[in-house]
């Protein structure tokens, strides 16, 4: 089909014919991390340029980003430059804090910031899943030792403690065994809940992006495994039982987006159980579930996000393979990474970080 370009270019000038951000603009990512990394990579390929905000000097999303503000989140006069230089901002960091975005005029924030504001905060996301139909681990809110004691009585043990703020990979959560494990606990100020440990068959995630227009494009549901509370692997075709609670937990992240009046990729972790899916959490933002979209789709998480909040149609988001696997490569993991590459079904991405214990450094994505 032949089709007008978007876009002309006159005496040097991008000018926008549709509703697309004109190639040449400015994508503002809040957070520089790895995932922003992925996002500027994918936005070169579409002719975008990068700029990147975050408070941390080694930041590998500027590594591969045309700029870079390194200023604390709340450094007003820095946020209001980051903002002139940039057409369109987005996210790739959740706990990016809510305030200062105030300052970003409506419009050129791609995505309303209640999006983040519910995901920081555990208890406000599982009542906003309750709130759409959707069914959570149950859950208390915990500020004190009376309301654990409250709540093991009535949710029962074994649970998990989780911080209500900042908890990530497993971070902020303890395992209660028994009441009596509970006993020797000291609740700092700042808000938990306790929920009861889900008897899971499976974990899986839902991926999706939403367009401006409201056009939404799932991803097949990969499995995904977690060891010590981080992402192992995550793969296709998922289990037998995962399949048959993919349309439910799909239905739940579309009425999420919607009621967000979402605009990217939005992933929803969930538990396969005997009972249906049970949501976990969600992400407002690409997803380390989605990384397998690279070379495992024919569009990656990473290019819908960027063509969503441009304003740009989305891509296909069908398997390229029938099997797909992504690991996770942790710690010293990237030290011998390039080994993976004797197999020629393996496509490595190292995400160029010092290498700590337990911290991502890569993923691996083998097709077939
Ligand atoms: P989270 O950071 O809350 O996503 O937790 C990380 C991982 O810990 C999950 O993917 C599960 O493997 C496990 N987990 C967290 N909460 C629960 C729960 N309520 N029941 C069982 N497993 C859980």
């Amino acid at each position: 089909m032949d089709r007008a370009a978007p876009f002309t270019i006159i005496r040097g000038e991008t000018k926008r014919q549709g509703e697309g951000l004109p190639p040449g603009a400015t994508i503002g990512i809040l957070g520089g991390g790895q995932l922003g990394r992925m996002l500027a990579i994918a936005a070169a390929q579409l002719g975008y340029k990068c700029h990147i905000y975050a408070p941390e000097a080694d930041s590998v999303a500027a590594e591969v980003s045309a700029q870079f503000t390194c200023a604390d989140w709340h450094d007003a006069e820095a946020m209001a430059a980051f903002v002139r230089a940039s057409d369109v901002i987005t996210w790739e960091f959740e706990n990016v804090p809510v305030a200062p975005l105030a300052a970003i005029p409506a419009g050129k924030l791609a995505c309303d910031p209640s999006a983040l504001e519910i995901a920081q905060d555990r208890l406000a996301e599982k009542r906003f899943i309750e709130e759409l139909g959707g069914r959570p681990a149950p859950f208390a809110e915990i500020d004190s030792r009376e309301d654990l004691d409250a709540a093991m009585a009535r949710i029962g043990v074994p649970g998990i403690l989780k911080t209500r703020r900042e908890g990530y990979d497993g971070k902020g959560q303890i395992r209660i065994s028994s009441e009596h494990e509970a006993e020797g606990l000291h609740l700092s100020a700042g808000g938990f809940v306790y929920e009861g440990l889900v008897r899971f068959e499976a974990e899986f995630s839902v991926i999706m992006a939403r367009g401006r227009n409201g056009e939404v494009r799932f991803w097949d549901s990969p499995e995904n495994v977690h060891e010590h509370g981080i992402l192992a692997r995550s793969f296709l075709p998922p289990a037998e039982r995962i399949a048959g609670e993919v349309a439910a937990a799909r239905r739940l992240a579309g009425d999420v987006a919607e009621a967000l009046d979402y605009v990217g990729v939005l992933a929803l972790e969930f538990f396969a159980t005997s009972d249906g899916p049970v949501f976990n959490e969600m992400a407002p933002r690409v997803h380390n579930s989605g990384h397998w979209t690279i070379e495992g789709a024919l569009t990656s998480q990473f290019e819908n996000h960027i063509r969503a909040i441009c304003g740009l149609p989305l891509g296909d988001t069908a398997l390229t393979s029938e099997k797909v696997e992504m690991r996770n490569l942790i710690g010293n993991d990237a030290l011998t990474a390039h080994e993976l590459l004797s197999d020629p079904r393996n496509h490595l991405h190292l995400y160029g970080k010092d290498v700590r214990d337990g911290r991502k450094m890569g993923h691996v994505t083998r097709l077939g």
